[in-house]
């Protein structure tokens, strides 16, 4: 092998996924191996391309020696990076935050440098102040400190580390940031007031911040250990100590997001979009992702290449989903098919994701009805006019509702169903789902219900108020009598049902 690999040291950012880097992104993309610890987020994975090597080396401020269950000492994990990236694979090393702030980026790149292994450094945003941000906090502010100072709480822990001169920070002006400072949270406070910094000076401690998790417990630097204490302040979490912390009354901002603090399992397809999700996290909940469905191409394909062979012939093509566009498009490929084997047939698209898949392969649909749904597609070809005698082939999964067939039937169509991929039920996600914290869970489709339902079969692990969030009637009808509480979104999109989950839990 005569190519050496490269580590890419990298900030993962302080926890809301959206504030990674365009850098960042890239080289998780590209990576072969991506070592990562305890503070990425999980969702940053996601964007590892399949097949990536992902390696956790969670460090952990737990136990005695600083070092928890299932944790790498420092030595071994510069050893897998070294050993990984001579093998000439791409590595990404994933760190919270930013990788040479207080997280020992400086040491591993040493470790790396001396064994002839390229580094490069790829900046994160920093907990140190994005932490405080999120809980609307200022670090620095014209009128109240005009220099922020940024420390480990740790110092005496750190096997040789640098001690922290407490008494001299007692007396500098601005803001103090403390990082890793929940342990030693009492004794680095009564240093800063034997130092001389006042008592009532205001701080607070932000757990678990730019998360959906956040909490922040806000007191004095007199009293703030004992307040913490009360709120059970965990780390990680970020002390901010200085007159800024006033400002979270009328700043905070994150809390207030309408879905702040909500657990929602997120129903989807094997390598669905992720869109749901996505706005979720903007939303300020935590998305589950709970995959129900793989989807496959038929393992039989014989009525499927009959099929292709004859779409010339055809008055309307009907496409009920992005996948159908997909598997059928890709079989069309396969045998050696493009687009002029469609002749001169119309295209009916349901949804505009299904639409949008069309016009990705140069197809404009000529008919996508208002309403999302089989028998949205109905009353649109009643408008159209007459189906009588018309060719109709519908291309959709193997499993699927025959409202649309019959009903063409019934309008005199000659109507073809033609199955073009199937649906098989996906195994509960490996890392578990936090069912006693979950709010509720996402419908997209029908089929994300029955699916979820016949994975858990007679042992539902959901709390029994859970609110079943349901893209349209369809799907809530699936639900209703599994669940309690349903919600069907008036508007049967994604961002409707993002919207629906919004109105509901702001009462
Ligand atoms: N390199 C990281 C810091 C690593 S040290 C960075 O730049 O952010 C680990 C400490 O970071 C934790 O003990 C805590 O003080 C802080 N931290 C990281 N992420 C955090 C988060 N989401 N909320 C609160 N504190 C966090």
């Amino acid at each position: 092998m005569s190519r050496r690999g490269k580590v890419h040291l990298v900030g993962a950012g302080p926890g809301d996924p959206s504030l990674v880097t365009l850098a960042a992104l890239r080289a998780i993309r590209r990576a072969d191996v991506v070592v990562y610890d305890h503070l990425v987020e999980r969702s940053l994975l996601e964007y590892a391309r399949p097949g990536a090597e992902l390696v956790f080396v969670g460090k952990h401020a737990a136990g005695p020696a600083g070092r928890g269950a299932g944790v790498l000492p420092q030595d071994e994990i510069n050893a897998v990076l070294c050993e990984k990236a001579l093998e000439g694979r791409r590595v990404v090393r994933l760190k919270g935050g930013d990788p040479f702030v207080f997280g020992r980026g400086g040491e591993e790149a040493e470790f790396l440098r001396g064994r002839g292994v390229a580094v490069e450094v790829i900046p994160g945003i920093t907990s140190g102040h994005a932490v405080p941000a999120y809980a609307g906090i200022p670090v620095t502010h014209r009128d109240l400190a005009s220099q922020v100072t940024f420390v480990t709480g740790h110092d005496r822990d750190t096997e040789g580390g640098v001690p922290v001169d407490w008494e001299a920070l007692a007396g500098a002006p601005g803001t103090l940031v403390v990082l890793m400072g929940v342990r030693q949270l009492r004794r680095n406070c009564e240093k800063l007031i034997a130092g001389g910094k006042p008592e009532k000076t205001p701080a607070a401690l932000v757990e678990r911040g730019a998360l959906p998790e956040q909490r922040t417990a806000v007191a004095t630097l007199g009293t703030i250990a004992e307040e913490s204490g009360r709120a059970g302040i965990r780390p990680p979490a970020v002390l901010v100590i200085g007159d800024v912390v006033r400002l979270r009354k009328i700043l905070a901002w994150y809390e207030k997001k309408p879905l702040f603090g909500k657990t929602v399992v997120v129903t989807r397809h094997e390598g669905g979009a992720p869109s749901l999700a996505r706005r979720l996290w903007a939303l300020g909940a935590r998305p589950i992702p709970h995959p129900t469905i793989l989807v496959r191409p038929l393992a039989e394909s014989a009525a499927l290449d009959a099929a292709a062979a004859r779409l010339g012939g055809l008055d309307w093509l009907i496409l009920t989903s992005a996948n159908g566009v997909r598997f059928l498009f890709e079989r069309m490929e396969a045998l050696g098919l493009d687009a002029r084997a469609l002749g001169g047939a119309k295209i009916a698209a349901i949804g505009e994701k299904t639409a949008l898949a069309l016009k990705k392969r140069g197809f404009l649909p000529d008919l996508v009805p208002d309403t999302y749904t089989a028998e949205g597609l109905i009353d649109a070809f009643r408008r159209e006019g007459s189906v009588k005698g018309k060719k109709i082939l519908l291309a959709r999964a193997k499993k699927a509702r025959e409202v649309l067939p019959e009903e063409l039937k019934k309008m005199g169509a000659d109507v073809e169903v033609l199955p073009v991929y199937e649906t098989v039920p996906a195994p509960p996600p490996e890392a578990g789902v936090p069912w006693e914290r979950v709010d509720a869970i996402a419908f997209t489709s029908s089929s994300t219900v029955t699916h979820l339902l016949a994975a858990y079969k007679d042992a539902p692990p959901w709390p029994r108020e859970v609110l079943a969030a349901c893209i349209g009637p369809v799907t809530a009808e699936t639900a209703s009598g599994h669940f309690k509480n349903i919600l069907s979104a008036p508007v049967h999109t994604v961002p409707g049902l993002v919207r629906a989950l919004a109105e509901h839990f702001k009462k």
